[in-house]
């Protein structure tokens, strides 16, 4: 349930009304928006008559009850109004909403050692990425398969965040590690295979840090937003939704199916930033420049695209990685279709060919 101010409200009338409401069985919660105060109650609030708290002020304008299941994630409970996640980086701030330029996101899939992170931390920067992303912990089908460095990923992860400045995005699987993953990473990502993870999900929620929340293998939409909903039940308002493709009975030619069509359906449903990943949705580095456009002329704020400086000896998702020439490529053409749909940013128009990038990363 929310409950609307009016315009001229003055802010002591909003404390009492929410001193008041405190004593129901509800939490109520302050949210400023840019063209509204609106009060928003999670809680027992079925057996709440809208009168009841319409009495309470002169100053109410409206009360409106959230139907939906997950109440924060919902666009009624910001009355209609996106957020913006707003990330610290070292090279400053970047903000992931609908109104904001587009954000990119590159990376190996697993940080292999010291030299490839920081080179491709600077190939993707040069390009214009201004998050560096890469695995300590890594989500394996095959427990013999290679798990990831774990802490002393991090560490390195930590040098290319210093020599570059870019932000850094890793993925945390178990709550014991959510402390240590926070004081390196600038995002945290909660994979696929984990987003029905509960304890994590309350954990990271807990940290405050921004958290990517990749959408399950076989996730429905409102099952992924009450998976948000935890996120911001613990307090963390920091969520932006991940899309990374979902189990189809055809797995011949792509590895998942891209569900391009959550981003017009998440706008009428949540307020939170939305990030497509198309490098684990098709599988295939073929098919990821391509997707890559689409999502972008589908309105996405932000892109997740795995670059490695030599795909073919990639201990993880080699298959499905773009070479630093092809990251390169695809971003000049990024440009150009983020500018029309008014998403350009400063990164990309900095662009430059860098040092490394002369390097002939098919031979190493
Ligand atoms: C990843 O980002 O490397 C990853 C494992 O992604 P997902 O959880 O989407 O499979
Ligand atoms: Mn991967």
């Amino acid at each position: 349930m929310i409950v609307v101010m009016k315009d001229d409200t003055p802010p002591s009338e909003i404390e009492r009304i929410i001193n008041e409401l405190n004593n129901w069985d509800v939490v109520p919660e302050k949210l400023a928006g840019k063209n509204k105060i609106v009060i928003g109650l999670v809680g027992e609030t079925a057996a709440i008559k809208s009168e009841h708290i319409q009495q309470m002020s002169p100053f109410i304008e409206e009360t409106i009850r959230v139907k939906k299941p997950y109440k924060r994630a919902s666009l009624e409970f910001r009355y209609g109004e996106y957020s913006t996640v707003t990330v610290a980086t070292p090279n400053g701030k970047v903000d992931f909403g609908k109104d904001s330029p587009l954000v990119v996101i590159a990376g190996p899939c697993s940080v292999e050692n010291e030299e490839m992170i920081v080179e491709t931390a600077q190939v993707v920067k040069a390009a214009g990425a201004q998050f560096l992303r890469g695995g300590a912990y890594k989500p394996r089908t095959s427990p013999y398969a290679f798990q990831g460095h774990g802490e002393s990923a991090l560490d390195l992860l930590a040098t290319a965040r210093e020599v570059t400045g870019l932000g850094i995005i890793t993925e945390v699987m178990d709550t014991a590690d959510v402390e240590k993953i926070a004081k390196v990473a600038d995002i945290l990502q909660v994979g696929a295979r984990n987003m029905q993870n509960f304890s994590l999900l309350k954990k990271v929620g807990a940290t405050g840090k921004p958290v990517l929340l990749k959408r399950g293998l076989s996730a429905t939409i409102e099952e992924w937003l009450m998976a948000a909903e935890y996120i911001l039940a613990s307090g963390n308002p920091n969520v932006i939704l991940c899309e990374r493709g979902i189990r189809s009975f055809d797995r011949q030619h792509t590895r998942n199916v891209l569900d391009l069509s959550v981003v017009p359906v998440l706008r009428t449903l949540t307020h939170l930033p939305i990030t497509i990943d198309p490098s684990h949705a098709t599988g295939k580095s073929q098919y990821v420049p391509t997707m890559t456009m689409g999502a972008i002329a589908a309105g996405t704020d932000s892109l997740m695209v795995e670059v490695h400086p030599n795909p073919a000896k990639a201990l993880s998702d080699g298959p499905q990685s773009l070479k630093p020439q092809e990251f390169q490529k695809l971003m000049l053409e990024v440009k150009p279709l983020a500018q029309f749909f008014s998403r350009g940013t400063k990164s990309l128009q900095n662009q430059t060919l860098s040092q490394s990038m002369t390097k002939d990363y098919s031979k190493i």
